[in-house]
C-alpha cells in the first residue's frame, strides 16, 4: 500500500467487470490500483453458487485476457437453445450449427469465474488494495481524490466505477439512475433430470416469468441443469422453504417433460431483481461500468456479458491514451457503449413485460413472436447474432469471427 497515493487508473469494486478492466489493463504502461472491500484470499458474496452464461463474443475477450484456457475445464458448451412458452406451441430455436460455431456459448461457475479474473490480476503488476472500501471521491481538474475506509488518501487520473448496482461512486459524482423493482426474485438451484441436457439451454416462459434450464458443468455428466426460476416476490419464501420433492414437482409442472423427471435438487439461492440503469456512463474524470452502468434482469443472461463488453471498449481506448481521465476518452467510452447497453436494457426488459403478464391480447402476441424468432430468416439472425454479443459496435476485442 506505501506507493498507492498517486496513480493513473483506480478501479473501485473488484467483481467480475472490476478485475477484467484490471487484467486488461495489466499489460499497459499505466499505474494501475484495483480496490475491493473483499480480502484477495477470500471471495466477495457475489461470487456464489450460481452459474453464467457467457455469449461467444465474451468467449473471445476472455481469450484475449488470456483466462479462457483455464476457465474452458469447467465451463459447459451451450449448442442450441429453445424458448418457449408455456401453454402455447411456438417455440423458438437457435443452434451453433446453424451459425458454423462450435458453441453459441458456455454456462459457468460465477465462482471460477471470479478466482480466476483474481488470480490472475493478483500475479499482474496492478496494485491491489484489498481488503478495503473506498468511502469517498471528488473530482479535480486532473485528478480524482480518493478517500479509503482506513482514512488514507489517493489520487487518480481516471476512476473507474465497478462498485455494482448500487454504486456508492454514483452518488459522489452527482450521477442519477433510473430504478425499477420487478417485484420478483430469481431463485437459482441445480438439477439433475432422468434425460440428457445434449448441450440445449431452455426457457420457458409462463405469466409469472421465465423458468430457465441450462446444461450445468459438471464432470462429464450430461443430465444437471443450472435452474433459474424468475418467482413473483409474495411465492419466494414459500419456494425457498417447501422440501425439495415439492420443489421438483412445482418446477416440473412449470418446466414441463423436456428433460424427463426432475430428480434431485441443489441448494437453492434467491436473488431480487430490479433494473438499474445510470443516467450517464461518465463524470468528471470517471466511467462507469458493468452493473455500475447498468444492472439488468437475467432474464436474457446479458449483464456480464453487456459489462465485459464495457470492459473491453475501456481498455481499447486507454491503450493508446497519453491521460486516461481525458474529456475526449470518456466521450468516446460514452459514444462507443450507449447504443449497445440501451439496446439490451430495452430488449431485457422489453421481455420480461410482454411475457410477464396475462393480457389477453399479448398472449397472441407473444406467440406470434416466437413463430417469427423461429421462422423469419432476417429477424431469426438479428437476435442470433445479438445473442452472440456481436450487435452494434463491439470493441476489437470481441468482434465477430
Ligand atoms: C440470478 C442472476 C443470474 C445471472 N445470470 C447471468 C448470465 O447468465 N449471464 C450474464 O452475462 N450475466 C448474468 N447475471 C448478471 C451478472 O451476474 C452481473 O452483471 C455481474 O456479475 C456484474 O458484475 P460487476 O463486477 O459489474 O458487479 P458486482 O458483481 O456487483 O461487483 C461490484 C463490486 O464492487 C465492490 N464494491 C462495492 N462498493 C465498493 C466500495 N465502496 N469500495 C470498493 N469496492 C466496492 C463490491 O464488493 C463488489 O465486489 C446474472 C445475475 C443474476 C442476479
Amino acid at each position: 500500500m506505501a506507493d498507492t497515493a498517486m496513480v493513473d487508473v483506480a478501479i473501485v469494486g473488484g467483481g467480475l467487470v472490476g478485475a477484467s478492466v484490471a487484467l486488461g489493463l495489466a499489460g499497459s504502461r499505466l499505474r494501475v490500483a484495483l480496490i475491493e472491500p473483499a480480502p484477495l484470499d477470500a471471495r466477495p458474496p457475489q461470487w456464489d453458487e450460481r452459474c453464467i452464461a457467457i455469449n461467444h463474443a465474451s468467449v473471445r475477450v476472455l481469450q484475449g485476457l488470456g483466462v479462457w484456457p483455464q476457465l474452458a475445464l469447467q465451463a459447459a458448451p451451450i449448442l442450441s437453445t429453445h424458448v418457449s412458452e408455456r401453454g402455447r406451441f411456438g417455440v423458438a430455436r437457435f443452434s451453433a450449427a446453424e451459425s458454423g460455431l462450435d458453441a453459441l456459448g458456455y454456462n459457468l461457475p460465477v465462482r471460477q469465474l471470479g478466482e480466476v479474473l483474481w488470480q490472475r490480476a493478483a500475479q499482474a503488476p496492478v496494485q491491489v488494495v484489498a481488503p478495503m472500501r473506498l468511502t469517498g471521491a471528488s473530482p479535480g481538474d486532473d485528478h480524482v481524490g480518493l478517500t479509503l475506509a482506513d482514512g488514507r488518501r489517493m489520487t487518480a487520473r481516471l476512476l473507474v466505477a465497478a462498485d455494482g448496482a448500487q454504486s456508492p461512486v454514483r452518488g459522489w459524482m452527482g450521477v442519477g439512475a433510473q430504478t425499477h423493482d420487478y417485484r420478483q426474485s430469481a431463485i437459482v438451484t441445480a438439477v439433475r433430470c432422468s434425460r440428457p441436457h445434449r448441450g440445449c439451454a431452455y426457457e420457458r416462459f409462463t405469466p409469472e416469468g421465465p423458468i430457465a434450464l441450462l446444461p450445468k458443468p459438471w464432470a462429464q455428466e450430461d443430465r444437471l441443469c443450472s435452474l433459474i426460476w424468475t418467482t413473483p416476490s409474495p411465492l419466494v419464501a414459500d419456494r425457498m422453504q417447501t422440501d425439495d420433492a415439492r420443489f421438483l414437482s412445482q418446477a416440473q409442472e412449470v418446466f414441463g417433460g423436456r428433460l424427463g423427471r426432475f430428480e434431485q435438487l441443489g441448494r437453492r439461492q434467491a436473488h431480487p431483481l430490479q433494473r438499474v440503469v445510470g443516467s450517464s456512463l461518465t463524470a468528471a474524470r470517471t466511467v462507469f461500468v458493468g452493473n455500475a452502468a447498468q444492472a439488468l434482469h437475467p432474464v436474457a443472461a446479458q449483464g456480464f456479458n453487456l459489462g465485459l463488453r464495457d470492459a473491453a471498449t475501456l481498455t481499447e481506448l486507454l491503450a493508446t491514451a497519453d491521460d486516461p481521465g481525458d474529456a475526449a476518452l470518456l466521450r468516446a467510452y460514452g459514444q462507443r457503449r450507449e447504443a449497445d447497453r440501451r439496446r439490451m436494457a430495452g430488449f431485457t426488459d422489453g421481455v420480461v413485460r410482454l411475457f410477464s403478464n396475462r393480457v389477453p391480447g399479448l398472449s397472441g402476441l407473444r406467440h406470434l413472436g416466437l413463430l417469427a424468432l423461429d421462422l423469419v430468416p432476417g429477424l431469426h439472425e438479428t437476435v442470433l447474432w445479438q445473442n452472440l454479443g456481436y450487435a452494434g459496435h463491439s470493441p476489437q476485442a470481441a468482434r465477430e469471427p
